[in-house]
Order: C-alpha cells, then sequence, then structure tokens
C-alpha cells in the first residue's frame, strides 16, 4: 500500500468501489460506450457517486468524478473536506482522471486528499494531487475580491 492510500483502508476502499460501480451501472455512455463510476469520500464519512453522462453534442458530456464531487457539494460538504475520491471502470485498466477533473478535484477535495482508480482486477493506482496536478490553478490564484467567500460549513 502506497502512502497515498493511508486514508483508503480496506474498509473505505470497498465502500468507494461498491458506491463507483453502482453508479458506473447507471452510466449515459451511448457514444464512448466507456461506462465510468466515481465515489467520493466525505470528512464526516459519508460516500458519494456519480457516474458520466454523456451527451449528443460530446462537449456537454459531465464526468462521473465532477458529477460525484457535484453531489457531496449538493449535499453540503464543504469545498476542501473531501478525503478521497475513487474512480471504477469496467475491464481490466484502472484509467487516470482527466485533466478537467483533476482540476477540480484540487479545488473541492482536502489538499491531503487521496485520487484513486480501480477496475475489475486488483489494480489500484492512486495518486496526491501534486502527482496529477502540479502547479494547479487555486481560489488564491484569483485576485481578492474575485474570491469566493470562506464557507462557514464543516
Ligand atoms: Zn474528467
Amino acid at each position: 500500500m502506497s502512502r497515498h492510500t493511508e486514508l483508503l483502508t480496506d474498509s473505505t476502499l470497498a465502500r468507494l468501489r461498491d458506491a463507483a460501480q453502482r453508479a458506473a451501472g447507471h452510466s449515459y455512455s451511448p457514444y464512448s460506450r466507456f461506462p465510468v463510476g466515481a465515489a467520493v469520500l466525505g470528512a464526516n464519512g459519508k460516500v458519494y457517486s456519480g457516474c458520466n453522462v454523456e451527451n449528443a453534442s460530446f462537449g456537454l458530456t459531465q464526468c462521473a468524478e465532477r458529477a460525484a464531487l457535484t453531489a457531496a457539494i449538493a449535499d453540503g460538504a464543504a469545498a476542501g473536506s473531501l478525503q478521497a475520491l475513487l474512480i471504477y471502470t469496467p475491464g481490466n485498466t484502472a484509467h487516470p482522471p482527466c485533466g478537467a477533473c483533476r482540476q477540480v478535484m484540487r479545488e473541492l477535495m482536502a489538499a491531503a486528499g487521496t485520487v484513486a482508480s480501480c477496475c475489475d482486477t486488483t489494480e489500484l493506482k492512486c495518486w496526491s494531487h501534486a502527482e496529477h496536478l502540479p502547479d494547479p490553478f487555486l481560489p488564491e490564484d484569483l485576485p481578492e475580491a474575485a474570491r469566493a467567500p470562506k464557507a462557514d460549513k464543516s
């Protein structure tokens, strides 16, 4: 187990995998035929999931990772509080998240959070934010007047 999997105990990993796999089963991916599910662990221990939802316009396709993060925020999770995100794709390869999702993960997840990916084998890939998005664009990069007020949620 790598240092990035410290948050992912066997029971947490099993909960996230179950949720991500279930979400992948609901994927709307008639164009790519590449279903993806993702599950996020909140600071409160809750698990939020999402799947990819494609669109005939292609550009409006929503990734599973961002769908899961959106579900967490919609439930009241504070930006920066999400601890771990697990991606599941059916098949024999654990795929990394796309660049757009990495940017959103970095802003919404805890700075020390873990991102992982699994598939139908025992393969488990794990990344820190620094590994998969070095030098991210963060809220601190915006002029102070343009920054969102600090959330008062836990
Ligand atoms: Zn993505």
